[in-house]
């Protein structure tokens, strides 16, 4: 048995109903251990779209990572995801963030997800139920990753302005 920590985001239509129901898909890929609670979040790199309601939950599977991948996309399409624009709109997004430690560099599947530790949207629920988890490659915990994410946050504060040339 493995714990895997899938992060789950909706930003078109009822997201918080697509994410109850995804994470009920998710239960036939395993045992649901953990949920964290859901967050409103402000779209990242793609910023002109509705904001994301997001989730991490934890299930323990005997599923192997290609097949847990496949369990995971076919609960986006049973959710109508629709692939179109990257970083785009969606109904649902499935992520695998970990599978227990393994460190994987594979076409179509890199663990852990290869962009969590840039992404608070991510980091803040995972933190809330596995704050102690080492992440394998980083060699930190997803605590220090949020405090080390917040931190780096840069402030651009408006201070007056220069006279005209
Ligand atoms: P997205 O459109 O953001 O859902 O990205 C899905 C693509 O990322 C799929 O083609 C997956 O094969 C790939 N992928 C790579 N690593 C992962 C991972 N850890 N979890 C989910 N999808 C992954």
């Amino acid at each position: 048995m493995v714990e895997a920590v899938i992060a789950l985001g909706s930003n078109v239509g009822d997201r918080q109903a697509n994410l109850n129901k995804a994470v009920r898909l998710l239960g036939t890929a395993g045992n649901v251990t953990a949920v964290s609670s859901t967050y409103e979040t402000e779209p990242m790199y793609l910023e002109d779209q509705p904001w994301f309601l997001n989730a991490v939950v934890a299930i323990d599977t005997r599923l192997a990572p290609r097949d847990l991948l496949r369990a995971v996309q076919s609960a986006e399409a049973m959710l109508g995801r629709k692939r179109n624009v990257r970083y785009g709109p969606r109904t649902i997004d499935l992520d695998i963030l970990f599978y227990d430690g393994l460190v994987l560099s594979e076409p179509g599947l890199e663990l852990p997800h290869p962009k969590l530790a840039e992404r608070l949207f991510v980091l803040v629920p995972l933190a809330e139920i596995r704050p102690g988890l080492a992440h394998p490659v980083l060699g930190v915990t997803i605590s220090e990753l949020v405090t080390a994410l917040k931190a780096n946050e840069k402030t651009v504060r408006k201070v007056g302005v220069l006279g005209a040339p």
